[in-house]
């Protein structure tokens, strides 16, 4: 129906951070993005000022936990485009930074599961039937070094699980979608100056968010099913 060959982008928690600098790079590129929020007024001024960069920037409001505005966003999508190209899975929390796994208080292990690993397995059910039946995605999850299993030390456990788990999901969609045109992977940003990051970071947004416009932009023969850093394979 409304389909064209200009792409769609999804990026979630896009408010601030990486996935502002997301939206912005993406929508340079000439890629309709839609810029989702979990505070509509936040989400609304970060639309604005992209627009005035001259950005085909959309908004729509997203709290990732929130399975009915998933609903109603994936109806958004329907309704004006019939075409999903590009799903950023960025969305995400740290909230037990240093905390002993024995001192873990288990809402907070919940809250960052939801988050972080749930609310990127709630989107891929949504969006993923549409993209399958345009054979077309690019699914990118925005996880961390502290997700590889491999160099993994102690604490921090409830957002290490989380991004483990992310990295694992990858695998799984990655393997499932193998036929349909739909490559899914997983990257860490590195140490970026967002205010999760804080400001003594060594990396800019524009090198945090580098490997996630590179995976959402790949062609057909690109990679699927790996874990990325500075676009390359990094060890899970
Ligand atoms: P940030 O500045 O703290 O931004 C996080 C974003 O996620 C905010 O827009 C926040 O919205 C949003 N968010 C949180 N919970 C949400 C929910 N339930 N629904 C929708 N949005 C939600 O962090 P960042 O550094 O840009 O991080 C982006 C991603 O990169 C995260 O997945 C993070 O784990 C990953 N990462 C970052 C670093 C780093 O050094 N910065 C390193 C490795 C990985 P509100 O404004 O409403 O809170």
């Amino acid at each position: 129906m409304k389909q064209s060959s200009q792409k769609i982008a999804i990026v979630t928690g896009a408010n601030r951070g990486i996935g502002l600098e997301t939206c912005r790079q993406l929508s340079q590129q000439g890629i309709r993005t839609i810029l989702t929020s979990r505070d509509e007024t936040k989400g609304q001024a970060a639309v604005g000022n992209l627009r005035e960069e001259g950005g085909e920037v959309l908004y729509h409001q997203l709290d990732v936990t929130d399975l009915g505005g998933i609903s109603r966003l994936r109806s958004f999508v329907d309704e004006n485009f019939d075409q999903l190209d590009i799903l950023v899975n960025n969305a995400g929390v740290f909230l037990d930074r240093g905390t002993s796994v024995f001192d873990l208080p288990l809402e907070i292990l919940q809250e960052t599961m939801e988050v972080n690993f749930i609310g990127a397995l709630k989107m891929c059910q949504a969006f993923v039937p549409l993209m399958r039946k345009n054979r077309f995605g690019r699914i990118v999850n925005v996880s961390s070094g502290m997700g590889s299993i491999t160099s993994m030390g102690g604490h921090s456990a409830a957002y290490k699980l989380s991004k483990a788990t992310l990295n694992a999901l990858t695998s799984i969609m990655a393997d499932e979608l193998k036929e349909d045109n739909i490559l899914v992977n997983t990257m860490a940003p590195g140490w970026v100056r967002t205010d999760m990051g804080g400001p003594s970071a060594p990396r800019s947004l524009a090198q945090g968010a580098d490997t996630i416009i590179w995976l959402a932009t790949l062609p057909d023969d690109g990679p699927t099913g790996g874990f990325f850093e500075d676009r390359q394979m990094v060890p899970w």
